[in-house]
């Protein structure tokens, strides 16, 4: 969705109410009453759409879930405790022991981690390809995937993918495709580029406040003709059935959520729709910095390399020309050469908070090798594109000019 001035009106008009309390209602509630045994029947059957028990939704969820799933343009969604629980969500409601999972492109260290140890030892085989490397992931569809993940932008090696082209190939392969939206809300919207399912963690730009952690899962409908009628997806046939235009939310709901319980909490909803409220208008500003403070840290002749798709310099210069013209979000890296000079330059810096998060309101940066990527071995660190003197960057809602200058004189 690139029509901002749409997106502020929906966004503003739907989360607040105009009648009684403005700001959304948080219902803390772990159970819910049933008015009679027939209802009780009715709400475990899915007939009625009243709460069952907060593990398995809540009303203030529900009203968050609503509102992300109109503006990706999808048919329902589920939030989660984290971004880390709606990826985990996906996973494990759709994949078994011995299924193959395609990750594409560089991937935060989370995420990584989660399909390298954790998914390894339930028996699922995850299997790493550049964004580039499309013979190669052709290859792998030949021989069997059951999932796709892509990160819309590589955090933080910043490669933009060709999603137009992967999609078309797991249409064709007739593999489900989950995008890892997170960084690119608004920008881009994968489901209309042939996504199956578009996962976030809102603790970053959804939210902007650092103030709730927070994940959701949006999911498209299910077609007459569907790629979840292929007979790798057999084992979920009998949700097929059941649950219809509405079954991936229905496989994520029963196959996750309800054993795993990686569910939202109603107070951490409500703090997220606060920040929801002003999404558009801080994706144009944020968007909009970036690009600037990563021209002018360019052109300041400091020995910092600058990296960012909007740079000319950038391999992917022409995709972010015709995929991201509104922008690929808040990050930019930059690499000192050493570990020494990175510390330096944030330890200079005035107007930095040096943490682990992005998307934030105020810019953050943090040196990558240290912290998120510190258990990597070289040969993980070469493939994510983490360098010793790397630093990433989230630009958020100061004067560009200001953070480009603390970073000059950090680096000198
Ligand atoms: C932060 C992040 C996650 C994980 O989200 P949490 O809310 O921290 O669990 C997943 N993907 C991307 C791209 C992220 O930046």
């Amino acid at each position: 969705m690139k029509n901002f001035e749409e997106m502020n009106t929906f966004l503003v008009q739907n989360i607040g109410s105009k009648t009684r309390a403005i700001a959304p209602t948080i219902t803390p509630s772990a159970a819910f009453g049933y008015e009679n045994a027939q209802e009780a029947e009715a709400i475990f059957s899915g007939r009625s759409q009243n709460p069952l028990y907060a593990r398995m939704g809540n009303p203030t969820n529900a009203k968050l879930e609503n509102i992300i799933a109109q503006l990706e343009g999808g048919s329902s969604a589920i939030a989660t405790a984290s971004g880390m629980g709606a990826i985990s969500m996906v996973l494990t409601a759709f994949l078994e022991c011995g299924d193959t999972l395609l990750c594409i492109g560089g991937f935060f260290g989370g995420t990584y981690t989660l399909v390298q140890e954790t998914m390894t030892r339930f028996g699922v085989k995850g299997i790493f390809c550049d964004v580039d490397e499309i013979d190669l992931i052709e290859k792998n569809l030949q021989n069997g995937v059951k999932l796709v993940m892509i990160e819309s932008v590589g955090n933080p090696n910043l490669k933009l993918p060709d999603l137009q082209k992967i999609s078309a190939l797991c249409k064709a392969y007739n593999t489900l495709l989950i995008v890892d939206n997170t960084v690119t809300p608004l920008l881009i919207r994968p489901l209309e580029i042939g996504a199956d399912i578009v996962v976030y963690s809102t603790t970053k730009i959804i939210s902007g406040h650092s103030a709730a952690l927070g994940g959701i899962a949006v999911f498209r409908s299910v077609e007459n003709e569907d790629k979840l009628q292929d007979d790798k997806y057999t084992s979920i046939h009998p949700l097929l059935e059941k649950a219809g235009e509405k079954a991936f939310f229905a496989i994520c709901k029963k196959r996750a959520l309800r054993d795993f319980g990686m569910s939202a909490n109603a107070f951490g909803s409500f703090i997220t729709m606060l920040g929801l409220e002003t999404l558009a208008l801080r994706t144009q500003r944020i968007n909009d910095n970036v690009k600037k403070v990563a021209a002018l840290l360019h052109d300041a002749k400091t020995n910092i390399t600058v990296r960012h798709p909007s740079l000319p310099q950038h391999e992917h210069h022409d995709r972010f020309k015709s995929f991201f013209s509104e922008g690929c979000g808040p990050l930019l890296t930059l690499d000192c050469g050493s570990k020494e000079k990175a510390f330096s330059l944030l330890n200079n810096t005035k107007l930095i908070t040096q943490t682990a998060n992005i998307g934030d309101n105020r810019t953050l940066a943090l040196h990558m090798r240290s912290t998120i990527y510190r258990d990597f071995d070289e040969k993980e660190c070469a493939f994510l594109g983490i360098t010793d003197g790397l630093i990433r960057v989230s630009v958020g809602l100061e004067d560009p000019m200001a953070i480009a200058e603390d970073f000059i004189q950090a680096s000198s």
